[in-house]
């Protein structure tokens, strides 16, 4: 069943005159959304925004119900925020529509706020030892059953209100169980998921040999979940304004990953082009996969080291089958995501001997780890101080947390200190703004490699580069100072273009003022770039540019020769390589260091790429 404000939108939706219905069959609907990892799907949409079946009942004990209280005070905080999103995208809807569900998605705030039902579950919380998502059943349910036994003739209204209080208990324990996509044992094979949102924990339980495509209303192109989906070579759009209004389960789409597109209801013509895109798409992968064993080398003679970003195990055989030249950037945040507890160093160690032993002798980045901001891990929130301020991403986040929480730290340089000696192992430090919290981490790590030598372990002479990220304007302008603290450089131009143009990496909202290309941020990284290349130190580009085969004469021309990127990106950037000169690159990065305004790059970009493409 779909929520209630679902079905209106969806009523809402259907008669509108512009969507239409053809011969009785819904016409055809093209919707557009962010581009985030390519791909051409036919398939069926499976949209999760259903309401989940009910949370079993549960029981807690006395020491529990604070714990159950602050759920409860978060689950509201996290309905009151998605019910306002839902609001500022009614003006998708007709006008008709948003006049009826205005006035019904406030109702819904004002229940999430101080309301009856609040106070009511708080109160049984306590009372009757209940856990939040069985208080909150029951005290909707007392109400639901006490409005419809009031007196009066509109039984249509009593039914609506009371409709509406179990909808914001839906709502509420959705969130309180917050496991939408770990039951989604059901979910056909070859299926579009459609969602609000997906968070990138969910993202990384996605199997890809069974969901077909992913299509959300929220989302940015550079967020944690689009690089997961991309990763796991998920064709999806985000950013998706009316698509859980107007897709419903079971519908037909086609959805253009690369394109940004969901089309629902498809006319034969679509299915038909889309069937030439899918042939085409698998022509151009049978083109690159040839290049697997081809050096990433210009025509001048320059190597290029192309490596791959890991987000989860999963993907290390797609790193092989992409013919990278190791892991530049290895999140390790997927050892901390979907569980109650944290891992030990023991369980660190064994995943990072698993990825060593995977990658033989191939240089492996191990960035510790990067909570906080949109990264939202459950294991942590208990004992660790996580950022609750009104700025997460500006809080208590990468370095910063690891420093003030310095066991987290110490487990993990150990954990991956204990298996250095199996590869060729450097560790990233992320989020650094100052020079002295890599020196300071320093020290940690020292201490701890001091501590496993006098218990006999086998570390390597000399100890793995300890490496900053540079991620933030103050570090890309403080580089010459931080690049005296560690030992190499990878630029995160994903945190550094959000935190330089104050835009979130993953707010549909602001999604079109989230650009790479701007200016101030390929100053940052010029600058960045230069101050590492002055001292001799490596320096890699680790965000999401470096997988972007456009950018590539521009970061080469910048002085970048190591790139990191999602595996799946390699063989295109491999052939961008191949056909480049790196003083052609030098040249045409000055004159686009010259420009100030973005789509002027933009357009330098492209009309390099084609005179490329044109000269081969
Ligand atoms: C970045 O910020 O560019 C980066 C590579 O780190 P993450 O995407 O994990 O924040
Ligand atoms: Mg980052």
């Amino acid at each position: 069943m779909k929520t209630e404000a679902g079905q209106k939108a969806d009523a809402a939706a259907k008669a509108d005159p512009k969507p239409g219905r053809r011969n009785g069959k819904p016409a055809e609907q093209r919707l557009v959304g962010i581009a985030v990892s390519p791909g051409i799907v036919i398939g069926t949409i499976y949209d999760t925004t259903e309401a989940p079946a009910e949370a079993p009942r549960r029981a807690i004990t006395a020491e529990a119900v604070e714990m159950e209280r602050t759920k409860l005070q978060d689950a509201a905080a996290l309905s009151r925020k998605q019910v306002s999103k839902l609001k500022t995208r009614l003006s998708v809807l007709p006008e008709e529509a948003q006049e009826e569900l205005e006035p019904l998605l406030d109702a819904y705030i004002l229940m999430l706020g101080n309301s009856r039902l609040l106070r009511g579950a708080r109160k049984r919380i306590g009372e009757e030892l209940l856990s939040a998502e069985t208080a909150v059943q029951d005290e909707a349910e007392a109400i639901a059953q006490a409005i419809l036994a009031a007196k009066g003739d509109d039984k249509a209204g009593l039914n609506r209100r009371a409709g509406e209080v179990r909808e914001i208990a839906r709502r509420l324990t959705r969130n309180l169980t917050a496991t939408p996509f770990r039951s989604l044992k059901g979910v056909p094979a070859g299926a579009i998921l459609v969602a609000d949102e997906l968070t990138p924990a969910d993202a990384a339980l996605l199997e890809p040999g069974k969901i077909a495509a992913v299509a959300t209303e929220e989302g940015g192109a550079d967020g944690h979940t689009a690089i997961m989906l991309r990763a796991l070579g998920i064709p999806a759009i985000l950013g998706c304004h009316g698509l859980t209004a107007a897709a419903q389960r079971g519908d037909m789409a086609v959805l253009d990953g690369g394109a940004g597109l969901i089309t629902l209801h498809p006319e034969p013509a679509t299915i038909t082009r889309a069937k030439e895109g899918l042939a085409a798409q698998a022509k151009e992968r049978a083109r690159l996969g040839k290049l697997r064993r081809l050096p990433a080398e210009t025509t001048d003679g320059q190597l290029v080291e192309l490596q791959a970003n890991l987000e989860i195990p999963a993907e290390l055989p797609l790193i092989a089958q992409a013919g990278a030249q190791g892991i530049g950037l290895l999140r390790t945040e997927f050892l901390f995501m979907n569980r109650e507890d944290l891992p030990d160093e023991d369980a660190q160690v064994e995943a990072y001997r698993a990825v060593l032993e995977a990658m033989g002798q191939d240089p492996v980045t191990i960035r510790v780890l990067d909570w906080g901001g949109e990264k939202d891990m459950e294991a942590l929130a208990e004992g660790v101080p996580v950022s609750t301020g009104p700025n997460p991403a500006l809080g208590l986040r990468g370095l910063r947390l690891l420093l003030k929480r310095p066991q987290l730290l110490e487990e993990q340089f150990a954990a991956i200190l204990r298996v250095a000696h199996l590869g060729q192992v450097r560790i990233l430090l992320p989020m650094v703004t100052v020079p002295s919290e890599v020196a300071q981490a320093r020290e940690i790590y020292e201490r701890v490699a001091r501590r496993l030598r006098r218990r006999g372990e086998a570390l390597p002479e000399k100890l793995p580069p300890l490496g900053a990220m540079i991620e933030t304007p103050g570090a890309a302008l403080a580089a010459d100072a931080i690049a005296l603290e560690a030992d190499f450089f990878a630029i995160g131009t994903n945190d550094l273009a959000m935190y330089t143009l104050a835009v979130d990496r993953a707010e549909a909202e602001v999604a079109h003022l989230y650009d790479p290309l701007h200016p101030a941020v390929l100053r940052l990284v010029q600058f960045a770039t230069e101050a590492a290349l002055r001292l001799r130190m490596p320096v890699s580009i680790c965000g999401e540019m470096a997988g972007n085969p456009l950018l590539t004469p521009l970061l080469l021309g910048l002085g970048v020769r190591t790139f990191s990127m999602n595996a799946s990106a390699i063989p295109r950037v491999k052939q961008a390589v191949r056909g480049l000169d790196i003083g052609d690159c030098a040249r045409f990065a000055r004159r686009v260091m010259e420009q100030s305004d973005p789509a002027r790059i933009r357009e330098l970009v492209a009309g390099f790429a084609e005179g490329v493409s044109e000269r081969a």
